[in-house]
């Protein structure tokens, strides 16, 4: 295979949606920064700011995350105890949510192989970064700040 152009990218990306909709989702581009989805709307809500190939990558993590919340006796085990038992602000909680996005990541590229979608897997990795350093930066920032205000 040559190297990848924006049509091919375009019919990956036309194939996920498919299978979004296969699922009941619908998929939606609207000129936000992040992506979102809505559960009880079915609906996932895709930065138009991305190119195709990242767009791809992305919708497929957002696909993870349905396959994340589908296995419910795990989901169960390995995140329940912790949203139920740790505040929204608690280092703990937040690094749940981070560890939940992994899994996502995780997910998404075990669909990809299932639906023969084609990754680039440096690319993929440089997106999961991107959006796991975005998580991680919020996850302390205001531990950080505490820590900062303790030590003045
Ligand atoms: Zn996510």
């Amino acid at each position: 295979m040559g190297k990848p152009d924006n049509t091919f990218w375009l019919g990956q990306l036309k194939e996920l949606e498919r299978h979004c909709n296969k699922k009941g989702f619908k998929v939606v581009y609207k000129d936000v920064l992040t992506d979102a989805v809505y559960y009880n709307k079915k609906v996932f809500i895709m930065s138009n700011r991305l190119n195709k190939e990242i767009s791809t990558y992305h919708l497929l993590h957002e696909l993870g995350h349905l396959k994340v919340m589908g296995k419910k006796k795990s989901y169960k085990e390995n995140y329940d105890y912790v949203f139920t038992n740790f505040s929204n602000a608690s280092l703990t909680h937040r690094f749940a949510i981070v560890q939940e996005e992994l899994d996502a990541w995780r997910e998404g590229l075990i669909l990809s192989r299932q639906l023969g979608i084609h990754v680039n897997r440096r690319k993929w990795e440089i997106a999961k970064t991107k959006c796991i350093s975005t998580y991680l930066s919020w996850a302390v920032r205001n531990k950080e700040r505490k820590k900062q205000r303790a030590n003045a």
